[in-house]
């Protein structure tokens, strides 16, 4: 069984002064870890300019940025897992074909041979997959269609992966990930609050 990772090389640049607010606000200082309740409200993003038509943007923070045309294909599976904001302009304006997410509940990508350790100002579990092989455990897994990480990556299984002309959405980058039994990192259960 494979599932599919969705991201993306169309850049959205946060709004410098709201990016440092957010920062200090919203992130663990050490590990950049986003704070509980971006996970249970919707976070406005202050953006510069106005990006090109795109499935997703790499952004500089957790809060994912998309076009709402493209995660409409997934219908209330994406209203239901994630919390969803506004993208404003420069001039405080919303850009309607845009919109922020957030998972309630990020999935993990695992490797072979992470970095992981507990975070000194959090205390948070903090993993790296930095090196290795990747893959997602089977565990992690319920019965979505759609999974969210930190930023505007996303996981998909097979049938929503069907959903995505790939011709209409050139930035987006698709890749297939497997599904294991058994962890490769030797971790076999995370702290509960992992995220
Ligand atoms: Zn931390």
């Amino acid at each position: 069984m494979t599932v599919f990772h969705l991201t993306t090389n169309a850049v959205c640049d946060e709004n410098q002064k709201w990016f440092e607010e957010f920062r200090q606000k919203h992130q663990c200082r050490s590990c950049g870890r986003l704070a509980r309740e971006c996970r249970q409200r919707g976070t406005d993003v202050r953006i510069m300019g106005r990006p090109a038509r795109s499935a997703l943007f790499a952004v500089h923070t957790a809060i994912g940025i998309g076009g709402w045309e493209f995660l409409n294909l997934f219908e209330d599976e994406f209203s239901r897992h994630f919390v969803m904001g506004h993208v404003l302009n420069s001039r405080a304006q919303y850009i309607p074909d845009l919109v922020t997410f957030v998972p309630h509940r990020p999935i993990l990508i695992r490797s072979s041979e992470p970095e992981y350790r507990f975070c000194a100002e959090c205390a948070r579990f903090v993993y790296s997959p930095s090196a290795g092989r990747s893959y997602v455990l089977r565990s992690s897994l319920q019965e979505k269609h759609v999974y969210g990480l930190d930023g505007s990556g996303l996981i998909v299984t097979r049938e929503f992966r069907q959903r995505i002309e790939p011709r209409r959405w050139k930035s987006l980058i698709i890749e297939e990930l497997p599904v294991l039994d058994r962890p490769l990192d030797g971790i076999d259960e995370f702290p509960e609050d992992y995220y």
